[in-house]
């Protein structure tokens, strides 16, 4: 969900902020928040309450903006800023041309915090600890430092561990190499948190043990993603779209019909195919296009149910194959078409297709 538009960069937030958000204006409202000792009302309390909720969100929306500022200053684009229930993510699409600049996107973040929390910690000791702004202000320090120094942990992919990996990009010149010792680093400290967070469940508070295990096992999940990522770039490597997809099945005309077209596809085992007449790409048809027909409405026209060519991303057959896959992910669909020079279509890039090519090359 869209909610506004900073510097330019869209800022969204996703449904499980939304408890989040709940939960922490819950507690800071409830009668053993840190609001308590300020002599409000209920609602008073549930203001406040919600109101600091309020800035510790912009507190971390400030901190993917330092990021994504920076990121931006360094020529990558920032797509958007999201929201989430572990914090927020600033989407960088592009990629660093050197080791410190990496290093500086990473350190901004909780560099940013750093200067908050000092800022909330004035405030909180000019307003003093009886009033309700300045336990407010108190939580805020608090609660920006913890995000700076967790945030630091050097656990990739928390901006701690691409720091750390920008260090060791830097040292070594290979950052290949680089991105397996940080995941591996950083899934480490993900399995202690795990288990620290369960030990800590048991013998101390359940709610903050589990909690430290769910983040461990997010970091543990998004460590793999990125090793997983680095992997298939080094199996990848050098390899073309072209060399990667799958041979296309026939085309369709724009006026096969669906039935026709469903029992081809099937016959042929593949999940899409393209409309094209007299040598021209008009679109793409895929089984679950044709699955929204009724299997009794004779007639329908798959150029009725095909994704239009200007509504498809494609790639060129000499473009590189891990950047074809990350597009492929990034759009949602089973299969990116490689398109050539005369507008037809060669092959598809389907993530089977790609893991059958390295499956048979090792
Ligand atoms: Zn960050």
């Amino acid at each position: 969900m869209r909610v506004g538009r900073i510097f330019g960069i869209d800022i969204y937030i996703d449904p499980s902020w939304i408890l989040i958000f709940v939960v922490v204006a819950w507690m800071l409202s409830s009668d053993a928040g840190p609001l308590r000792s300020a002599g409000l009302s209920t609602p008073e309390r549930w203001l406040f309450g919600s109101l600091t909720a309020l800035l510790f969100f912009a507190s971390v929306l400030a901190h993917e903006l330092a990021h994504s500022l920076v990121a931006r200053m360094r020529g990558l684009n920032v797509s958007r800023i999201t929201l989430f229930i572990f914090g927020g993510i600033s989407q960088l699409t592009g990629d660093f041309k050197s080791a410190t600049g990496e290093g500086w996107v990473a350190f901004v973040g909780p560099l940013c915090s750093a200067v908050l929390a000092a800022l909330f910690y004035v405030a909180s000791q000019a307003l003093g600890a009886h009033s309700a702004l300045g336990l407010s202000t108190g939580y805020l320090w608090q609660a920006n430092a913890a995000l700076a120094v967790f945030n630091l942990l050097p656990a990739y992919p928390l901006d701690g561990g691409k720091v750390f990996h920008s260090l060791i990009w830097q040292a070594t010149g290979d950052r290949r190499r680089a991105t397996q010792i940080a995941s591996a680093v950083g899934q480490s400290i993900a399995i202690v948190m795990i288990a620290l967070g369960i030990f800590l469940a048991f013998t101390w508070s359940f709610i903050n043990g589990l909690w430290l295990a769910f983040i461990g096992w997010f970091l543990f999940q998004a460590g793999r993603a990125e090793a997983y990522q680095s992997s298939l770039g080094a199996a990848l490597g050098g390899q073309t779209a072209s060399t990667v997809a799958t041979m296309p099945p026939p085309p369709f005309r724009p006026d096969t019909t669906a039935s026709d077209a469903t029992q081809a596809l099937l016959r042929s085992g593949q999940r899409a195919a393209a409309v094209v007449s007299d040598g021209r790409l008009l679109g793409i048809v895929t089984l679950s296009d044709l699955a929204r027909v009724h299997v009794n409405a004779p007639g329908v026209q798959v150029s009725s149910l095909m994704t239009p060519v200007d509504k498809i991303k494609s790639v060129a057959p000499d473009s590189d194959a891990l950047q074809a896959l990350n597009l492929l992910a990034q759009t949602g669909f089973h299969q990116l078409p490689v398109v050539d020079q005369a507008g037809g279509i060669t092959g598809f890039v389907t993530r089977e297709g790609v893991l059958q090519r390295l499956a048979l090359s090792n």
